[in-house]
């Protein structure tokens, strides 16, 4: 007995990680670094983030694409679960973000050290990306640390395809949350089931301190569009930045549909929900 043990001490864990596994190492944390097992999602598509913060990593024969690096403390275990998993971290050959705070792309700097990835971005995220520093316009500056400086290779569009291996993933400007918030859609498919997975970035009015969305009108009305975009996109499987947002980890372990129909819709109704109350609590506090 005693020498079975110590021979599956000796083997390191491999592929995804059980439900149970995930909540022995995530259950009771509630940082933004806290090392989690990888998890599958849907056909090529497994979470290789922390306990709080999706990464997203979708896989094919020809390379593979990482979405967002979590915090700059959480890159090796991002790094390690992507091994884990069974890839090679030089066959990431593209790194996408949702958007430029430390919690999403703190990680994305060491993380392209360690693959060789290039970095798409966002026009209206690319210098926040190569200095680390947050835009002046968004909600949050002056209130939350910068992150470490990478360096973007490929510029994006709004609505602009991606290519990777066998990969098609769509990028997609929806400003809001902060200046250069991107979402992304592809399509995966399992046992001859094919969907449309929507990672649209966080959908939060949080600001600095004194910071009043009734002060920026175009931003707020940016912010509208991009709720009602969202709220209307082909949506099968909706995955969000901060696992919470959609009820994720509870959808992947059958609490919850993890795919079906008005995901994107529920989730971008809370975000006006949210904001509407915002601007309602500043029309209080003139
Ligand atoms: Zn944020």
């Amino acid at each position: 007995m005693f020498a079975s043990l110590a021979v599956a001490a000796a083997v390191a864990a491999s592929g995804p990680a059980t439900m149970a596994e995930w909540h022995t190492a995530c259950d009771g944390k509630e940082g933004w670094s806290d090392p989690a097992p990888p998890l599958h999602v849907f056909g090529n598509t497994y979470d290789v983030g922390t306990c709080n913060i999706t990464v997203l990593l979708i896989t094919s024969s020809k390379g593979h694409v990482l979405l967002d690096g979590a915090t700059a403390e959480a890159a090796p275990s991002i790094a390690a679960n992507i091994e884990r998993l069974g890839f090679k971290l030089s066959d990431v050959k593209l790194i996408g973000a949702s958007h430029e705070h430390y919690d999403h792309v703190g990680g994305i700097a060491e993380l392209q050290r360690r693959t060789g990835a290039t970095l798409m971005a966002m026009p209206s995220a690319y210098v926040q990306l190569q200095t680390g520093q947050l835009d002046k316009n968004d909600p949050q500056f002056g209130s939350v640390a910068g992150f470490p400086a990478a360096n973007v290779g490929i510029m994006l569009r709004d609505a602009f395809d991606v290519h990777q291996g066998g990969l098609r993933l769509t990028s997609w400007m929806t400003p809001g949350h902060a200046p250069g918030s991107t979402s992304w859609t592809w399509r995966s498919c399992e046992n001859k089931k094919c969907v449309t997975i929507v990672y649209a970035d966080s959908v939060s009015a949080v600001s600095a301190k004194d910071y009043r969305y009734s002060g920026h009108k175009a931003y707020v009305r940016a912010f509208r569009d991009t709720l009602r975009f969202i709220g209307r996109m082909r949506c099968d499987l909706l995955i969000t930045p901060h696992p919470g947002a959609s009820q994720f980890i509870e959808r992947l372990e059958g609490k919850a549909p993890l795919v079906g129909p008005g995901q994107c819709a529920a989730y971008a109704a809370n975000g006006r929900a949210a904001l509407d109350a915002r601007l309602a609590k500043e029309a209080a506090t003139k």
